[in-house]
C-alpha cells in the first residue's frame, strides 16, 4: 500500500481507485464554519487508500437549521458565524452593511475578527437572521424572547464557538422540500 492518495484541488477522488459509499460524521468545513459536524453525512471512502470525497446534503435547506443553532449560542459570534449569515441570506457586504446602518469596511472587520461587533449590534443580527431567515420556525415569538434574554440577561463577552451537530439523513431529499418544510 505505498500509493499516495491523489486528490486534485477540489478535493475529488481522481484516478482509478474504488470508492466504497459509507455514511460518517463529516466536519463541515466547506459551510466556511469549523464547529459543525454532520452526522449521517454520505461519504466516498477509497478502498485502498485514504481518500474520502463527501456527497453533501443540500446546502440550501441544511442552511436554516445551522444558522438556528448559531443564532441560539451562549456566547459571542466570531466572523466565520457573521459570514455564514449574510451568505445563508444571500447578501454582499454592502447589502448586509445596508441592513445593518453600517459600511462594508465594518462588515469586513467583523468576519475577519479584526473587530468585535457590540453586543447590541449582534443581537440586531440575530433578530435579523430569526426574521429573514427563519420566518417559519414555528416557536419564532419564543426563539426571538429566548434570544433577546439571553444576549441582556449577564452576556458574555467572549466568544465562545460551541459544538454544532446536525443529522444530514433529512437534507438527501431530491428537492429538499421535505426538509424545508419545517422552516
Ligand atoms: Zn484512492
Amino acid at each position: 500500500m505505498s500509493q499516495k492518495a491523489t486528490t486534485n484541488s477540489e478535493g475529488t477522488h481522481n484516478h482509478a481507485h474504488r470508492t466504497r459509499r459509507v455514511r460518517r460524521d463529516w466536519l463541515y468545513k466547506e459551510s466556511g464554519l469549523l464547529n459543525v459536524t454532520l452526522t449521517n453525512c454520505i461519504v466516498l471512502q477509497c478502498v485502498s487508500c485514504s481518500a474520502v470525497t463527501p456527497v453533501l446534503p443540500d446546502i440550501h435547506a441544511i442552511k436554516f437549521p445551522i444558522a438556528e443553532a448559531l443564532v441560539r449560542q451562549s456566547g459571542r459570534l466570531n466572523g466565520a458565524a457573521l459570514r455564514f449569515f449574510r451568505k445563508s441570506l444571500e447578501m454582499t457586504s454592502d447589502e448586509f452593511a445596508t441592513l445593518l446602518s453600517t459600511t462594508r469596511v465594518e462588515v469586513s472587520r467583523w468576519e475577519n475578527d479584526r473587530v468585535r461587533m457590540s453586543g447590541r449590534r449582534e443581537l440586531q443580527v440575530r433578530l435579523e437572521v430569526i426574521e429573514k431567515l427563519l420566518p417559519r420556525v414555528s416557536h419564532l415569538a419564543s426563539l426571538r424572547e429566548e434570544i433577546v434574554a439571553n444576549m441582556t440577561r449577564d452576556y458574555s463577552p467572549t466568544a465562545s464557538v460551541e459544538p454544532i451537530v446536525i443529522d444530514a439523513t433529512p437534507f438527501y431529499a431530491v428537492t429538499g422540500k421535505a426538509a424545508i418544510a419545517t422552516y
